[in-house]
């Protein structure tokens, strides 16, 4: 039961981790707690799985650590890893780069393919219930048994995703040993909002610009295809806010979200990217104008027809122009919550950065010890970014995790 490496968790971090060791001729074991490995990346992207993004890094929390792994192990160096394992990648709008067959799956199958070539030991059912720095390495203990590694990687990933997260417990394995737990928080997660903002509209997706405001000033915006829900308001764009509307409830703030629709209007260039915040009434004007203009053709009632989609229409229905506009241009839902954890993408918050090496991203604190993905207090945007850091947060943790064996 004696390993060069011990990887615990089986996720996107864990197994490129277990590969990049295994590389460097290390014997390396796998400690997955679920049935299988790598559930999150069937999940990601609506079962595509956004890799990676080749555009400028986002990323919050540890943002510094990020910089530094992202800078050690690029984009160009996650793709030429997967592609050296037989996977073809194509990169869409705003750089999101996904397989090319569309299957989250192939992702995983490559991964585990070369898993096999290598002998990489993969146990699953086996939650590490414990971790102990001994003289010669570490020892991970089971329900079952006690293994032991010379180093050991922590890649136990978040609390995000629901039943595909942790509930919390793995976190202990690093704090026993020294390190700080930064509060874990829901990320990338949906918008709820007051009742009455969003009665009727459930199930209607539509291109929109997303303000975030404190009152009427504008502090974040995202753009892409926003959903109403039965609670509030879904989709990537949404997502993006989730964070700073979360940190503005958590204050005792109420966020107000102001949805511009004029991109289905075609007055919008529709871009998919997170642009900066501008007056979230910059459009009303124009929308104003606009449907003045159309008023000149259609009747009042029919103003709306083949322009907005009926549940939009039916909700807007008997307003003047004016406030038409205002509705189709600055549509306002103040938002009373951000959903937690079952919902969310991501963990922010985890295990402190800091006390890792940017440049190995070994423990400051116990040496030997490693960690990667989001087990550490590192989150990304939405895009592609999250999976990238743990892929090059595994590989660069599983190189140097493999040199201390010498
Ligand atoms: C629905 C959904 C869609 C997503 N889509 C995208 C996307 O398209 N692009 C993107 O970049 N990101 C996406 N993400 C986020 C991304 O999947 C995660 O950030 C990423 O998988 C983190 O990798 P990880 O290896 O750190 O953690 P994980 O992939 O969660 O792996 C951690 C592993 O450790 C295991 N484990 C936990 N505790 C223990 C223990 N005590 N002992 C042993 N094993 C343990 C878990 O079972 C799991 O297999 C999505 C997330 C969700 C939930």
């Amino acid at each position: 039961m004696k390993y060069d490496v011990i990887v615990i968790g089986g996720g996107a971090a864990g197994l490129t981790a277990a590969l990049s060791a295994s590389g460097q001729g290390a014997r390396v074991l796998v400690l997955e707690g679920a049935s299988r490995v790598g559930r999150k990346i069937l999940a990601s992207g609506n079962g595509r799985c956004n890799l990676a993004n080749a555009g400028p890094a986002r990323y919050f929390g540890g943002a510094s650590l990020a910089g530094s792994v992202l800078k050690g192990c690029p984009v160009e160096a996650v793709l030429s890893f997967f592609h050296g394992l037989g996977l073809v990648t194509v990169e869409e709008e705003g750089g999101r780069i996904y397989p090319g067959c569309g299957q989250a799956a192939a992702v995983l199958d490559v991964l585990r393919a070369e898993c096999g070539r290598r002998q990489v030991e993969i146990r699953c059912d086996q939650p590490v219930l414990g971790l102990e720095k001994t003289p010669w390495g570490f020892r991970a203990h089971t329900q079952q048994d006690a293994f032991e590694g010379r180093s050991a990687v922590a890649a136990f990933g978040g609390m995000a995703g629901g039943k595909l997260g942790h509930d919390g417990s793995p976190y202990a394995l690093l704090t026993g040993l020294g390190h700080t737990l930064i509060a874990p928080r829901p990320a990338l997660t949906q918008l709820t909002a007051e009742k009455g903002a969003v009665r009727g509209l459930s199930g209607l997706r539509l291109p929109a610009r997303l303000t975030l405001c404190r009152g009427s000033q504008p502090l974040e915006a995202a753009q892409g295809e926003a959903l109403f829900t039965d609670y509030g308001v879904s989709g990537v764009c949404a997502m993006q806010l989730s964070r700073r509307a979360g940190e503005m409830l958590k204050r005792g703030e109420t966020p107000t979200l102001y949805m511009d629709f004029t991109p289905m209007l075609g007055l919008t260039k529709r871009v998919y990217d997170r642009v900066p915040a501008q007056d979230p009434f910059q459009q009303v004007a124009l929308t104003a104008a606009y449907l003045q203009k159309r008023q000149r053709m259609l009747s009042g009632k029919d103003l709306l027809l083949g322009l907005a989609p009926r549940l939009l229409a039916e909700r807007l229905k008997g307003q003047s122009v004016e406030a038409l506009a205002q509705s189709l241009a600055a549509f306002p839902v103040q938002l009373t919550a951000v959903r937690g954890m079952e919902h969310a993408q991501v963990t922010a918050g985890g295990i402190c950065g800091e006390e890792f090496s940017p440049d190995t991203l070994e423990s400051r604190l116990c040496p030997g010890l490693f960690a990667a993905g989001e087990a550490l207090d590192v989150d990304g945007d939405c895009g592609g970014y999250n999976l990238q850091f743990a892929f090059a947060s595994g590989l660069t943790a599983g190189k140097w995790a493999a040199a201390r064996k010498r």
